[in-house]
């Protein structure tokens, strides 16, 4: 699974498969600058042993914001 890191708040987003590589499911990144977004493939190895919060919204087990 794919995800989107915002490098300004250390959240992490699913990202959008199909559509352009900075879109995430939530829609967080269209006020956002490609500056301040990194992409990576794997959520699961990016969140091991990072200081990364998930998205709410794109992580239904993220618990809240
Ligand atoms: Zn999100």
């Amino acid at each position: 699974m794919g995800g989107v890191l915002n490098e300004v708040t250390n959240t992490v987003h699913k990202q959008e498969t199909g559509k352009s590589k900075f879109q995430t499911e939530c829609g967080v990144t269209y006020n956002l600058s490609e500056e301040d977004l990194r992409v990576f493939r794997a959520v699961e190895s990016e969140l091991d042993g990072a200081n990364v919060s998930k998205c709410g919204r794109c992580f239904d087990d993220a618990g809240g914001y």
